[in-house]
């Protein structure tokens, strides 16, 4: 896994300004010319990347830096439905995660486990007045794909996983049989 971990953002990707104290500044998760999943954070003088895979949102740039965030579990959310109609290259481990932390959190349930295409995907429900079904692959993890994953996966969202919440994600794919 040889992505590139940017924890500290101070300039515009577009324009390389420096962002300014308590500047508005959106965030994106889109994809870049491989189409793989990347973050970019922009001044609000440069337009947020379009595409259908592409999930935004504004924040306050804060120097220093806030070191721990909290996930905001709807922008997971919408990340997810983003990807489900146009995935990244290579984001099945990554959609795996996603899903597993959404489970834990209810906004999604777990339904069962399929086989589709010689793969394994799970089938999960999301409650409410319209009831929405979805699938999402299930790759086979290993232990050791998680540190780096969870790495990735805090970069583009913009939070920290606290350990409870991957612990219960993880136990969510045991639960699955994965
Ligand atoms: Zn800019």
């Amino acid at each position: 896994m040889d992505w590139k971990i940017e924890r500290i953002r101070e300039r515009c990707a577009t324009c390389e300004q420096p962002f300014r104290h308590d500047e508005r500044v959106r965030s994106a998760i889109t994809t870049d010319e491989q189409q793989r999943a990347v973050r970019r954070d922009l001044c609000g003088a440069c337009p947020p990347p379009g595409g259908p895979s592409t999930v935004w949102w504004e924040t306050r740039w804060q120097q220093p830096a806030q070191r721990k965030k909290k996930v905001d579990f709807d922008r997971l959310l919408r990340v997810f439905e983003a990807w489900q109609k146009a995935p990244p290259k290579d984001s099945d481990a990554l959609l795996y995660l996603i899903t597993l932390l959404l489970v834990r959190k209810r906004f999604l349930k777990l339904v069962d486990l399929v086989h589709e295409d010689g793969r394994e995907h799970l089938r999960l429900r999301r409650p409410g007045p319209i009831e929405t079904w979805y699938l999402a692959p299930a790759p086979l993890l290993q232990p050791s794909d998680l540190p780096p994953l969870r790495l990735r996966l805090e970069e583009l969202i913009d939070g920290t996983i606290e350990d409870d919440e991957l612990q219960g994600a993880t136990d969510a794919a045991t639960a699955v049989g994965n």
